[in-house]
Order: C-alpha cells, then structure tokens, then sequence
C-alpha cells in the first residue's frame, strides 16, 4: 500500500482494486498460474465479481449483447460523451493474474474514489470490462471491442473455434447468455461519438520499465504486425561431401542470408530512429528429409515484424521482398514469402499523452514514455477515432505466464494517474 496518498486517490480504493484482483486469483486458480476461459467459467466469474462490486460501490451496471461489461458512474450532462477505461478480464491458459484484469482493478478504483468523494462529473465515467481478448483462447483479435464497434465479420462466429472445446465462437457466446446473432447484423454497443477519451490501462509485457526503474508508461502507440506464416526456401538436396560449394542449391544457407538481410534492415531502422521489431520465430528443415550428411533443399520459417508506423511495416515488407529475389538468384534456390497479414498500427493521442506526462510531472509520479509491443483493444478503439491512451504498470518478468510480478504500489501510482487525468478531462 501506498504511504502518500492524494485527494483523488485513498488507501480505500487502492484496496478496492487490490481485493478484487485478490478474488479473481483465488477464484482461477489453475497451477501453474491462473486460466480464466474467454466466453468461459473464469471469464464469467469475473465479470460476475466486477457486477457486485460495483452493484456495491452504487455504481450503474449495463451488459452489451456481447457480453461486454458496461459500470458506470452518471455524469450530470448525460448529453456529453463518456470518459472510458477499459481492459479485459479473460486471461491464457495457466498466465498470470494481473495482464487485462490489472487495467479493470484500475477502473475500479477510479470509480471508488469518486463515489468516495461523492464526486459528481459532468461527463458519465464507464468502466468496460472487454471480453475475449486473449488469442489463445479464440485465434482472433480484439473479439469483445471489434464486436462491439460491430466490426468483427460474422463468419468469425462460425469459423473461429476455441482451442480447448472446438466448438465456435458463437456456440459459446450463445452459451453464456449473449446474442452472437446480433455480432452477425453489426450491431454497436459502442459509438466512437458518445466516447470522449478512451484510456486503458495494463501492465507492461517487456522488461523496458523494470530496467528503467520507472513505476508507470505512457504508451505512444501500439505496434501494428506484418506477418508472414508460411515462408519457404527451396534449393536442391545433395551429398555433404560431394558437391562443391559453386554447385550447391543450399535451402539453409539462403534462408539465413535472408535472415541476416532481415537483421540488417533492423539495425539501419534503429539507426534512423525507427520503431521496429522483427522476429523469426520458426525456421526448420524438412524433419522426414533432413540428415547431418546431407546438403538442406527446403527450409520453412515464419517472420513477424512490427512497428508503431504503417509506413515502416510497409517498406519492410518491399525491402525484403526485393532482398529474397536477389538472394534466390545468386544462391539458385527460390524464396517464397507466402502470404502476409497486416494488423494495423495505433497512434495514442496526442493531446491525452500531453496530460498523461504533465499530471505525472504535477502528482510525482514516476513515468516515461514507450510504444506497446503487444496489440491491445485500445488499438481498436483508436483506430475508430476515438482519442485514445495505455497507461502501462511496472511489471517484471513479463506477461502471459505465471511468474508475472506486478507490485500493487506501481498499480496505485498508475491508479492515481488515471484518477488525475479523469478529474481533468470529465468534469
Ligand atoms: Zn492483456
């Protein structure tokens, strides 16, 4: 717990957002770590914690048709356009407690010390509790945001099956009380005009602040992806011993030029300024054709590149694209790339990062700027319009399995962050 605490932010509402994190752990248990099941029993035992919290603290509680989790606290001009803080309360397979239900604790206790200091803005405050963020549950992304701004394609529901029952999305929407025929029509529970500010905020999956020593991020944008699933490298297979060098048509020796373009792409981005990140994540020779004494003539990997700009993902994607042609012919084998996907980068907002970086200056919080490397539904958001910003906690040994380590001191130091911004923006 915090010693030094601020009108906006008391010990009380740090423990409003510490207990019910508390509870959500104990509650998913699933050693090593927690599992809560997007459109499933942990997911729903959340979203049922949250409802009686916040039925507790007078908050007002609204479910979409999604299952997303509306909790509001009125403003007194119900004509303005709400301030909303959202994140998800879904988390992976035996993860951590803290990735997406960190955000909603934060929320909370917003809300809490508002209705603590019987405050009363003139924009409505909603916190939203997402569903099915979590790809590993459903590979697709954004689920809960996407369908409520009505923009996940409705053969998603059919098409999209969950790892673990390989039953659709619909099946289990349906299953939890929710309306996936109406995901089908586009129907909205979200309208980027009655959204003033939408602020999400998460703990950090790096090790960026940890290293720094800073408590909280002001997230600059979230990277966008270009990848590529299915690349291939195709020489000839031949003796080991008997074929000279000039011969050869070797799959592994292209391939890894190739990679070395890749990282050599990287290191001039860095050099000018650029944010970019690349990763081959699988690369493996034919295990049915491979031995030690033969000369490789297949090689298939994966690329995954990522940047905050559109424009840099884009000239990646023809560098290299040029890069494998001129490889494939002086090497004689061919490169094919495949097909590639392409998830948008999001700019945070300006203005909003502004605030963010003086109220940390104003309130003494420790603070720095840096872009999220993962994709998060406030990209959603953004990319709707709607003015947009992640506030990131300190959190060591990143995120997505059980070791995640997020203090609860960090969470209030980001709580009061929020807590500032909101007191500046909605009343
Ligand atoms: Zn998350």
């Amino acid at each position: 717990m915090p010693s030094q605490t601020d009108d906006l932010v008391h010990d009380d509402d740090v423990a409003v957002a510490a207990d019910f994190l508390d509870y959500l752990r104990e509650n998913s248990l699933d050693p090593p770590g927690v599992s809560r099941a997007s459109f499933g029993p942990g997911e729903r035992m959340a979203h049922a914690r949250l409802a009686e919290v916040a039925r507790c603290l007078g908050l007002v509680l609204q479910t979409d048709f999604v299952g997303n989790l509306f909790v509001t606290q009125p403003g007194w001009d119900p004509s303005l356009p709400v301030v909303m803080i959202g994140s998800h309360l879904d988390a992976v397979p035996h993860g951590g407690n803290f990735d997406g239900a960190a955000g909603v604790a934060i929320g909370l206790g917003v809300l809490a010390g508002l209705r603590r200091r019987g405050a009363r803005p003139a924009r409505g405050v909603t916190l939203l509790a997402i569903r099915a963020e979590e790809m590993s549950w459903f590979p697709t992304h954004y689920i809960g945001s996407r369908a409520g701004f009505g923009l996940l394609p409705a053969d998603a529901l059919e098409n999209v099956f969950r790892f673990d029952s390989g039953r659709s999305l619909a099946s289990h929407m349906a299953e939890e009380g929710f309306e996936p025929e109406r995901v089908a029509k586009g129907e909205a529970s979200l309208v980027a005009a009655k959204i003033h500010a939408y602020i999400e905020p998460h703990i950090e999956q790096g090790p960026v602040l940890v290293d720094a020593g800073i408590a909280v991020g002001i997230v600059t944008g979230i990277r966008g992806n270009v990848r590529y699933r299915h690349c291939s490298v195709r020489g000839t297979y031949g003796h080991a011993g008997a074929v000279p060098r000039v011969a050869r048509r070797d799959a592994v020796m292209a391939a890894t030029a190739f990679v070395q373009e890749i990282e050599g792409y990287w290191l001039a981005q860095e050099a000018a300024g650029a944010d970019f990140v690349a990763t081959v994540g699988q690369f493996f020779t034919s295990a049915s054709q491979h031995t030690i004494t033969k000369i490789p003539g297949e090689v298939h990997f994966t690329l995954d590149m990522r940047s905050e700009n559109n424009a840099v993902l884009m000239a990646a994607h023809a560098h290299l694209s040029i890069k494998a042609r001129e490889i494939a012919e002086a090497r004689h084998v061919s490169i094919d790339l495949g097909p590639h996907t392409h998830a948008q980068a999001a700019t945070m907002d300006g203005d909003l990062r502004a605030r963010l970086r003086r109220l940390a200056v104003a309130h003494g919080i420790p603070a720095m700027e840096l872009p999220s490397g993962g994709g998060h539904d406030c990209a959603t958001f953004a990319n709707q319009g709607v003015p947009s910003a992640m506030v990131f906690i300190r959190n060591d040994k990143g995120s997505h399995n059980p070791d995640e380590a997020m203090e609860i001191a960090d969470m209030a130091q980001a709580l009061r962050l929020v807590a500032a911004l909101v007191d500046e923006i909605a009343f």
